[in-house]
């Protein structure tokens, strides 16, 4: 369904929808576009098909843009995004020749008559290249890029440097051998979207019903892909160390790509390890891809767990926290953006897996203490992280680029 900014209003209160909509008013006639390589699939998409039908509703025209490419191309910006991430890469000649190839093929034929343009993460950067530019162009990396692969980083700088600006998603992402100007925005959940809406007891208890969940224990909940960095092993381990304590059951789910062998070697593993739980019905591993499933578990748990060893933003953390619930997480990547220690939930060093289960078993022996844990932590999201901050983050963004610059 398509939701209008007003829909928003008794999320975040009238002076934010009409600040949205005065801000709109310097923009009529203007027009955006955002151009990426997938519809579906991965937070960004999600987050621009909330976004783009927003800034529509607002009076903005707003394009999207799919970069199409075969899949050898996106092996490569796989591995792209993987070195980025600090992973070795080799980077040869033909990496090189089919990624600019697939980019200027899709430049001979997309045209782009907008007065922003706002290009998402590796994979369409170099577009720029091949348009004879006439309006700002914006790089919007949402990759950590705090260690990149030195080589592959210089490669990719040479398109960069053509954008007017380039925004990231935390401090720690900017880099000092880039004269480009750098911003950041935080990212965002959409409070009305499948994942986050509120949904009521009949779905709720359908969903359970479909996934076999009992609701006899005290539930503990880590979305999570299974992945080494999310850490769904430590997990085990806390677990078992929370129910010496307090009896209570632990819900890992973790939806597969099919065309990652890794996630099903991790989740071999979580199997193995917790067999006699799964067994006797204590753990539950679920592998779907279901966006209320996931809306209905952060609901239903107890505490949410977030044990990343490295994290990105942890929009698993955000996304728990609008559920009004306490999440017990690592101090890594944005995760302390989200929670203050003590205040809006509670964050560990990761490895300190002792500190965690401690937490979550005063938790799960307090339940009013994770009540108010959780409104706070509610009222921040409300505050900085939902999807109407970044409609305004954008306003501001064509406001300046377009206005200010006299475009
Ligand atoms: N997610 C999901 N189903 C799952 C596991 C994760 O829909 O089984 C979603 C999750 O709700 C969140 C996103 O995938 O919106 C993960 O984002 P996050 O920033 O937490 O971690 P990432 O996977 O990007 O490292």
């Amino acid at each position: 369904m398509r939701h209008s900014v007003v829909d928003y209003v008794d999320i975040v209160g009238e002076e934010v929808i009409v600040s949205i909509y005065k801000l709109a008013g310097r923009l009529y006639n203007r027009s955006i576009v955002h151009i990426n390589s997938t519809y579906y699939g991965g937070g960004v998409a999600e987050m621009l098909s909330s976004l783009i039908p927003l800034l529509n509703d607002v009076g903005i025209s707003a394009g999207w843009r799919i970069l199409k490419g075969s899949p050898d191309f996106f092996e490569i910006t796989k591995k792209f995004h993987n070195s980025l991430q600090g992973d070795p890469i080799n980077l040869s000649e033909n990496k090189k020749r089919l990624y600019l190839q697939t980019n200027e093929d899709f430049a001979s034929y997309t045209h782009i008559d907008h007065d922003l343009v706002i290009v998402h993460d590796p994979q369409p950067l170099p577009l720029i290249k091949f348009y004879h530019k006439k309006e700002p162009w914006i790089w919007r990396c949402h990759v950590d890029l705090s260690n990149p692969d030195q080589d592959l980083w210089n490669f990719l700088k040479r398109f960069i440097i053509r954008y007017e600006s380039v925004i990231v998603s935390s401090e720690d992402y900017k880099k000092s051998d880039l004269p480009v100007e750098q911003r950041i925005f935080f990212p965002v959940i959409d409070p009305l979207s499948p994942k986050n809406r509120d949904i009521s007891q009949s779905t709720i208890d359908s969903h359970l019903r479909k996934f076999k969940i009992p609701t006899d224990k005290p539930i503990l909940v880590q979305i999570s892909r299974f992945d080494k960095w999310k850490d769904p092993l430590g997990v085990l381990d806390i677990y078992e160390k929370v129910r010496q304590e307090v009896d209570c059951r632990l819900i890992l789910c973790g939806s597969m790509a099919s065309d990652d062998p890794e996630g099903w070697q991790i989740y071999q593993k979580v199997l193995n390890k917790a067999k006699s739980y799964i067994e006797q019905g204590d753990v539950i591993l679920i592998t779907a891809e279901n966006h209320v499933l996931v809306n209905v578990l952060q609901r239903i748990a107890a505490v949410i767990i977030q044990k990343s060893l490295k994290e990105g933003f942890g929009l698993t953390v955000t996304e728990g926290l609008w559920k009004g619930k306490p999440v017990v997480a690592s101090r890594v990547g944005g995760i302390p953006l989200q929670i203050e220690d003590g205040q809006t939930g509670y964050l560990l060093d990761p490895y300190d897996h002792d500190g965690f289960a401690n937490r979550i078993i005063q938790l799960l022996t307090n339940p009013e203490l994770g009540a108010e844990l959780g409104r706070r932590g509610k009222e921040v999201v409300r505050e900085k992280f939902l999807i109407t901050r970044l409609l305004i983050d954008y306003l501001n963004l064509m406001d300046e680029m377009i206005n200010r610059c006299g475009g």
